[in-house]
């Protein structure tokens, strides 16, 4: 069984088409992606960018958060690996009858045998692979995938289906026919021999398969490109280039170099960010995951992504010629100014997305532009900027009334302790959420009067303290953040602050990840550390029963932003009669309560009130109470809670509890 002449001709004539079609297309995404001129440092820690490339590329750790998507996704990803030698193998049949991919042999056995097998189980299990995703696509029907992708989508999955069977039946020919290499490392294509090709001709077959094979593999080559499925290059490129700097810190704009702020055109972000919309697979993890998505907002992180891939493809040529002007911007072409304004930075969409897209810093970038060099911010925002601008508190209290929650507590300034030379084991950093609203001043004193109980040396700022820059830096107002973080820095410094215990995640996330990039690097820890550790040091005792059935709401900054999870729950459990039960979205899938990216200060005009979605999980606990460690989440919480008319259900700081428990 061999390729005539005239065959090999057309063969030939087919791959270099097929390939020179895949090789333009790609080199002009290439040439797109370099057109970037955002500035983005992506060599540095080779050894780490290593394991994330096989952690999160290779073995796809991420995919596998959805058991359904990862086995099916890792049958179709191992195809391609493993069945690249078949590849080679079968179209080198037109140049050399017979020729196999040579492997050396071990123990005397041939390792084309092994690959062999693992070729045949692999083409069945992607076979399989294919026949889960088109049941999940047009059974199962989730709505994250319910978009335009589909027809691609199906399109792809088809090829792959065709390429596995038309391999296996290829193989099953040419041992029918005799011709087939070591045909007893190939179990399934002997049975379909002995099941099939034995009322055949094999030689006939053998020359049908080979087409069939050839030619949808040539086909979807030329293809991929065109399609979304180009994600089988970028997306393991992209794992390699990931952030690995703090998940949660901004990067940090030189405000007096810097020429025009933020980007509203495609050739403003980097190259890598531009490389997240060749590498996104369409899978709408990011979508699904997006609490403003989620109630009703006009905002889709997986568009922007998509939308930014499409805008580099419509707009590349110009671009790289220079011919910029006129084009429609980013606020027409990626996202609508409503959606961007519409995220609360909660991290889920980054989070969840399997080929490490990220969302964030391209919403905070055109945030920026808004802000910055428009001039544009919700009307409701106004009015906090200016508060910070004045009194260094969203608020707008007084600045010199930031120390009065204390009043009476004995709680010293740091002026105080500095005059009086006494040493200090932690600043206590109270943030503006407690020093101001009724609420959360109480959290502030119930957690002042642990740390005195447990014999902590302990101060605060008082009115030196001013606003960490979070809202105004999420905001977009970058101008005004780094106001604020330069002036604390400046204070944290002058007082040779080393370790800070900060009760708001918010405040928590901004000094120990954005704080080192001005100057201030401090051993920072949230309040459900702290409380851990004194309890775990028997400093603290919780012996009191407090009687309550509750759950625990993850705020964002603190679980998926700073990975902490665990310490807010240990302090719960170690305080005896309290019940916890667990939320159905819970740890790194918490779902906002919809204050983070300044969001606290506009209005949610549209959809259901992200807050409210999120009682509503507490109310499916059957729980009497919610718990959490963020002045921002008790503010929403509380909020929802009286809105909705569930004030039965109570809503508590991990602090309060802890205090009720101590004799
Ligand atoms: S950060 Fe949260 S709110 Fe913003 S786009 Fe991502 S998932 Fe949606
Ligand atoms: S950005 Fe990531 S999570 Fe979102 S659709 Fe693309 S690959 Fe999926």
């Amino acid at each position: 069984m061999a390729i005539s002449a005239p065959e090999t001709y057309a063969v030939t004539v087919f791959l270099v088409i097929a390939l020179g079609i895949f090789t333009r297309k790609l080199t002009l995404r290439v040439r797109y992606l370099f057109a970037g001129q955002g500035a983005v440092r992506r060599w540095d820690h080779i050894p780490t960018r290593v394991k994330n490339f096989v952690v999160y590329g290779i073995f796809q750790r991420k995919v596998a958060r959805e058991w359904y998507a990862g086995v099916l996704h890792s049958f179709i990803f191992w195809a391609f690996v493993i069945l690249g030698a078949s590849v080679v193998e079968i179209t080198a049949q037109a140049y050399e009858p017979g020729w196999r991919v040579a492997l050396p042999a071990i123990a005397g056995v041939p390792l084309n045998g092994p690959l062999y097998l693992a070729q045949d189980a692999i083409a069945l299990l992607a076979a399989f692979g294919v026949g889960m995703a088109l049941y999940r696509r047009y059974v199962i029907r989730p709505k994250k995938l319910m978009h335009e992708g589909m027809r691609d989508a199906t399109i792809v999955l088809c090829f792959i289906l065709g390429i596995v069977v038309s391999l296996l039946f290829y193989n099953a020919a040419a041992i029918a026919g005799g011709t087939a290499s070591l045909p007893g490392w190939k179990p399934l294509s002997a049975a379909i021999a002995d099941g099939v090709m034995v009322r055949l001709d094999p030689a006939v077959w053998w020359h049908v398969f080979w087409w069939t094979h050839v030619v949808l593999l040539f086909s979807f080559l030329a293809y991929v490109p065109y399609s979304k499925h180009m994600h089988i290059v970028f997306a393991i490129v992209n794992t390699f280039f990931m952030d690995l700097t703090p998940k949660g810190a901004l990067k940090k704009v030189d405000l007096e170099k810097s020429e025009g702020f933020g980007v509203n055109r495609v050739e403003q972000l980097s190259w890598r960010q531009l490389l997240d919309g060749y590498a996104c697979t369409e899978c709408g993890r990011c979508t699904d995951a997006c609490p403003a998505n989620a109630t009703g907002k006009p905002l889709d992180p997986m568009r922007i992504i998509t939308n930014i891939r499409d805008t580099l493809n419509d707009q590349g040529r110009a671009i790289v010629q220079g011919h910029v002007e006129g084009l429609p911007d980013m606020f027409q072409t990626v996202h609508s100014e409503e959606g961007i304004w519409a995220c609360t930075t909660c991290y889920a969409c980054v989070y969840e997305c399997p080929v490490m897209n990220e969302h964030v810093p391209k919403i905070i970038e055109m945030r920026r532009n808004m802000v910055l060099t428009q001039g544009k911010m919700p009307s409701e925002t106004v009015g906090a900027m200016r508060n910070i601008e004045q009194n260094y508190n969203p608020w707008g209290i007084g600045w010199d009334q930031r120390g009065k929650w204390a009043d009476g507590l004995g709680v010293k300034t740091m002026a105080e302790i500095v005059a009086s030379g006494e040493p200090i084991e932690v600043l206590y950093w109270v943030g503006c959420a407690a020093s101001f609203d009724d609420r959360n001043r109480k959290v502030a004193q119930a957690f002042a009067r642990i740390l005195r109980r447990a014999g902590v040396r302990f101060a605060i700022l008082g009115p030196e303290e001013k606003c960490t820059g979070d809202p105004a830096r999420r905001l977009g107002n970058e101008y005004l953040a780094q106001t604020m973080i330069i002036a604390n820095v400046e204070t944290l410094n002058r007082y040779g602050v080393t370790r800070i215990v900060a009760s708001c995640p918010h405040c928590f996330n901004a000094i120990r990840n954005e704080y080192p990039d001005f100057g201030g690097t401090y051993e920072v820890v949230h309040h459900s550390q702290f409380l851990e550790e004194l309890l775990r040091a028997g400093r603290l005792k919780p012996t009191k029963e407090v009687l309550q059935f509750l759950t625990y709401h993850d705020a964002c900054y603190l679980g998926r932003y700073n990975d902490i999870y665990e310490e807010p729950r240990d302090v719960l459990y170690r305080i005896p009669g309290v019940r916890v039960v667990e939320m159905r979205q819970c740890r790194d899938k918490g779902f906002c309560c919809g204050a983070g990216g300044a969001r606290m200060w506009m209005a949610e005009p549209v959809g259901e009130k992200v807050s409210h979605r999120r009682l509503s999980h507490v109310e499916e606990t059957r729980a009497n109470a919610v718990a959490t460690a963020c002045p921002y989440c008790l503010i929403m919480l509380d909020d929802a809670a009286k809105t909705k008319n569930r004030e039965d259900i109570r809503r508590f700081d991990i602090a309060e509890l802890l205090e009720r428990s101590l004799s």
